[in-house]
Parts: C-alpha cells; sequence; structure tokens
C-alpha cells in the first residue's frame, strides 16, 4: 500500500525551478560579507535548551512560545536553534575565538526553527542569514554592521526599504527607564493583552513593540528611552548617527524599535521593506555588550545583526528585482545513430570535466525529440553528432537563439566549445 506524504506545516520546499534565486541571495551575501573581511561561522542546529532560555530571555515569546526542544535518549534537553546570535557567542567563547585578535567577524547562514503561526513571509523552518561583530564598542563599528546589512540590500537591488535606528540604553540606564515604563503602562492594566499584562512588570520594554492593536495605540504615547539614556549611551548614539551620516546611509529615528530578544543594548536597528505588510523586518540587529560575559566569556562587548531569506526573497520578486541567469545548460548535447551514441559518453565527460554544463538524454532517439529537448532546456547551443558530421570528424554546433550552425573539429571540441561560450 503507498501513502501519500505531506511537508510538515510552517515548512516549505526549495523547488528546482526557484533554488537559483536561493543560490543568488546567499552567493551576494557571502561576497559582501567577504568585503567587510568576515568569516563565516558553523554552528550545530541544536543546542542546550538553557542557552536560548538564559541568553533570548525567559519571557520571551520565542523562549515561552516557539521553541522546538526534545530530549534525547540520555534525558539531555535540546531545542533547535530559534536564532543565530546565541550559538555563534556560545562557540565565540567555548573556542577562545577572541584570542589571536580582539575583534571576530563572523557571518553564518543556515536554518532556524520557531514554532509559530505561519503566514506570509513567516516559517517554522526559516533561513537566516546573520553576522556578529565582537570586541569593540566602538560606534564606529556600529555603523560598519548597520552599513554591510545597507550594502546587502542595496546590491541585491532592492530600494523600498527605510533603514530605523534606536538605542535602547545600557545596564546603568536602562533600570531608570523600565520604572517610567511601568508608571506609565499600569493605569491601562486592564486594556492591555494578556502577553503584556504578563510582562508589564518584567520587561516593560516588549510593551513597546507589541503588535495588539490595543497596545500599539496606548504605546503610542509612551515616554521615550532617548530622553532616560545616560551621557555614555547619548554620545554612543550621536556618533552612530554621525558616521552613518559620513557613509550616505540615510535613517530614521524610532524610538519604539526594542527588539523581542533579552540581550540587546544601546544600538538597536531594523531594516523595514515598506511594500511588505505586518512582517516587514528585512533586517534585524542590535548590540548585545553584555552577552558574551553573560556566557563566561570576556567582558567583551558585540554587535550584529539577522534577516530571513524568505522575506527577502518575497522583497525582490515585489520589486521585480533581478536573481541573476536563469541556469540553464551551456549545452545541450543530440546524438543520431549507434556510432556517434559510442563515442557520446566520453565527450560529455571531457566537456563536463572542463565546467561547461552540458545536458543528455539517452533515452531520446530521434532528433526531433532532442531537438525539441534543447529547446525547453533553454541551452545556449546545441551539439549535434550524427553519422555525417562522423565522416568528417566533426560536430555541429548551433546557436539556439540564432539558428545558425557550423561544423567544428571533434578533436578541437573543447577549445571551440570554450571560445564560444565566452
Ligand atoms: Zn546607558
Ligand atoms: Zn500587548
Amino acid at each position: 500500500m503507498s501513502v501519500k506524504y505531506q511537508i510538515p506545516r510552517g515548512t516549505f520546499d526549495i523547488l528546482p525551478e526557484d533554488s537559483y534565486k536561493w543560490q543568488y541571495v546567499i552567493a551576494v551575501f557571502r561576497e559582501v560579507a567577504r568585503s567587510y573581511n568576515y568569516q563565516e561561522i558553523v554552528t550545530p542546529i541544536f543546542e542546550n535548551t538553557e542557552l536560548f532560555e538564559r541568553s533570548v530571555g525567559n519571557t520571551s515569546d520565542i523562549v515561552q512560545k516557539e521553541m522546538y526542544k526534545f530530549k534525547d535518549k540520555k534525558g539531555r534537553e535540546f531545542a533547535l536553534r530559534p536564532e543565530g546570535t546565541a550559538p555563534v557567542v556560545r562557540s565565540y567563547v567555548e573556542n577562545n575565538l577572541g584570542m589571536k585578535d580582539n575583534s571576530s567577524k563572523l557571518y553564518y547562514l543556515g536554518p532556524m526553527f520557531r514554532y509559530d503561526r505561519p503566514q506570509k513571509g513567516r516559517f517554522r523552518q526559516f533561513y537566516q542569514y546573520g553576522v556578529e561583530n565582537i570586541g569593540s564598542d566602538n560606534p564606529f563599528i556600529d555603523a560598519e554592521v548597520i552599513s554591510l546589512g545597507y550594502a546587502y540590500l542595496t546590491k541585491l537591488g532592492l530600494q523600498n526599504f527605510e533603514l530605523e535606528i534606536n538605542s535602547i540604553g545600557c545596564v546603568n540606564c536602562t533600570g531608570n527607564y523600565d520604572k517610567v515604563l511601568v508608571e506609565f503602562f499600569t493605569p491601562f492594566k486592564k486594556e492591555l493583552c494578556p502577553d503584556c499584562r504578563g510582562r508589564i512588570n518584567k520587561k516593560p520594554k516588549r510593551l513597546l513593540d507589541c503588535k495588539v492593536p490595543t497596545c500599539k495605540r496606548i504605546a503610542l504615547n509612551a515616554p521615550s528611552m532617548l530622553d532616560y539614556l545616560d551621557e555614555d549611551c547619548k554620545v554612543h548614539f550621536a556618533r552612530v548617527q554621525q558616521n552613518l551620516k559620513t557613509l550616505g546611509i540615510p535613517f530614521r529615528i524610532n524610538p519604539k524599535i526594542v527588539r523581542g530578544l533579552d540581550y540587546y543594548n544601546k544600538t538597536a536597528f531594523e531594516f523595514i521593506d515598506k511594500n511588505l505588510g505586518a512582517q516587514n523586518t528585512l533586517i534585524g540587529g542590535g548590540r548585545y555588550n553584555e552577552l558574551i560575559k553573560q556566557f563566561g566569556g570576556k567582558d567583551v562587548p558585540g554587535i550584529g545583526f539577522a534577516g530571513g531569506f524568505e522575506r527577502l526573497i518575497l522583497s525582490m520578486e515585489m520589486e521585480g528585482v533581478s536573481f541573476g541567469k536563469e541556469q540553464n545548460p551551456d549545452i545541450y548535447f543530440v546524438v543520431l545513430g549507434e556510432k556517434a551514441k559510442n563515442i557520446a559518453g566520453k565527450l560529455l565527460l571531457d566537456l563536463r570535466s572542463a565546467g561547461i554544463s552540458v545536458e543528455f538524454d539517452p533515452d531520446k532517439e530521434s532528433i526531433k525529440a532532442q531537438m525539441k529537448a534543447a529547446d525547453r532546456s533553454k541551452s545556449r547551443f546545441a551539439l549535434i553528432l550524427g553519422e555525417n558530421e562522423l565522416t568528417q570528424k566533426k560536430i555541429t554546433l548551433k546557436d539556439m537563439k540564432s539558428g545558425e550552425q557550423q561544423l567544428i573539429e571533434l578533436d578541437k571540441i573543447l577549445e571551440s566549445v570554450s571560445e564560444f561560450l565566452l
């Protein structure tokens, strides 16, 4: 008996017709990261659950509702990673990455997992890219990390995005602001959503970015963190802005950006797509100066960002920007007759070894069937090898667009084809 299986809810297959888009956005990300001298780091897709509980925060949505947790055969608790920063910082501390050089510039790519209600641009297994710059509190670095994100979106050809920045203060000044927020929100307690009611005393800042309309309306009049920054944070934020101006990167200050994770402080930022609806953050990031120390590392600051490829590709499709070339074969190899078939295998091997992409279908016999397939494959050229060509020790090269064809020497096939493909 056969059974038909379905993909788990909230996940998706990247099908061949779309995979070139993924390869493109990944390749451009690597290229931009490389130009800023960031090195790739790859961590496992699961970690000790506690790693996320302690860093992302026990009151965050991620930890409270969205983690895929499981016990292994020895009863140890693990979680599929819901985000990339905590694992990278874990690895940074565990492997003493800061030993050689004070600063580490790292980037990562890969699947993350959150048990969330699936909606447009939001999945249970999603693919993120991100960077982490560990080792400096210099506002120049804040602007540089932001500029890396900006460079990436720009290089992809996106135009309809905006940068919003904020400062959410540090351990010295954030406490005062929290008190002010608790005082502000308490009179509205009955009107707040259950989540906000639950975290009003623990994480009052989170009430600022609640998406529930009533909470949103109340938060509109909340006091701004920017009025409660201490001198150090004020100067830092002013310098970040100055540096962004120097780089020619337009931005807007949005005091409502708090980021959902506990470990953020000082600079927080988001790149927003103006065309997307509620789920419009392309890239989100910020400083996390306490996190490395909290993980048992040295007292070194850090800053980074992350973004999802799904939403990025959605944005690019909506703006109609190019994903580079679709990946069609260079050559469709057409073979007629037994004799030609006998030598075709070796010719295919030679061409493919030289890095030329060649398609050949041994199940198709007639020239008509093979030329039709060549058309469908969108290959640039067809190479046709029949009795006629064989007796002349030649092969026909046909340009699939213009229809022009010519005979080339069989023993110079590599050189000739390479030249035509230039
Ligand atoms: Zn501060
Ligand atoms: Zn709320």
